[in-house]
């Protein structure tokens, strides 16, 4: 069917120019508009006139059950320069894609088992976006729901600085452990080391954290870099409710 019909517009010499174009877009050599029009336009009229019950779907690309991450709409696996990849039917207004797996498999998305979105009960996923993997709603676009693949943890110890929360323990994008605020972006309070729901007892700042180094071994130290108090901590045993 699509050699019968539609060569000029699957024929892989022009995918690859059509990519040509597209790069050149980026570096701000050729106009976005007269391109889209140049290919867009003979393109539907051809359409239209070969069978008005085609959809532009059908005509070019596979069809696959996954969503895209960006903006929900449907995925197809196309023909690109560098062989199949999976990209977005809304393209170009929207320009989603990914690789095929290794095997060039479509990757399946990975269930969360143990839980349900909080907002709609849908089944959660791990979702690949531009900016790296996240946990995303499987009724996506009707819920919006997305959090962190790592899930911040409640310390349980209340915000020394907004009185409002409790510090979450996080990752930052480069690993690190730290401990800030629930109220963020409202409140700022973060600190890199684990709080201690326990009044400093030469400042009254309302928490201490616990601070190991190598010098001077495991201590109670207050947060506020003005004061000094320090105490060595004794670790308790592991509590089981944790
Ligand atoms: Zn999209
Ligand atoms: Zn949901
Ligand atoms: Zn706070
Ligand atoms: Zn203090």
């Amino acid at each position: 069917f699509l050699t019968e019909h539609f060569t000029k517009y699957v024929d892989y010499n022009f995918t690859a120019r059509l990519e040509d174009d597209l790069d050149a877009i980026s570096r701000g050599e050729k106009q976005w508009v007269p391109l889209m029009k140049e290919f867009w336009g003979p393109f539907k009229a051809l359409v239209v006139e070969k069978d008005e019950s085609v959809q532009r779907k059908d005509v070019t690309h596979e069809a696959i059950e996954d969503k895209c991450p960006d903006c929900g709409g449907p995925l197809s696996i196309r023909l690109g320069r560098n062989g199949r990849f999976i990209g977005c039917d809304s393209y170009p207004d929207c320009k989603y894609t990914r690789n095929l797996d290794e095997n060039g498999e479509i990757e399946e998305p990975e269930i969360i088992e143990d839980r349900k979105c909080p907002k709609c009960e849908s089944a959660l996923i791990i979702k690949r976006g531009r900016y790296g993997k996240f946990i995303g709603c499987t009724g996506y676009p009707d819920c919006r729901h997305i959090e962190p693949l790592e899930k911040p943890v409640d310390t349980k110890v209340l915000c020394p600085e907004c009185s409002q929360a409790n510090l979450l323990k996080r990752k930052s994008r480069n690993g690190k452990i730290f401990y800030s605020c629930a109220n963020y972006p409202k409140c700022k309070y973060a600190i890199w080391n684990e709080p201690l729901a326990e009044i400093c007892p030469d400042c009254n700042w309302p928490i201490l954290s616990i601070k190991t180094t190598k010098r001077r071994g495991t201590e109670k130290v207050c947060p506020q870099k003005e004061c000094k108090f320090s105490e060595p901590y004794e670790v308790d045993e592991p509590s089981s409710d944790d």
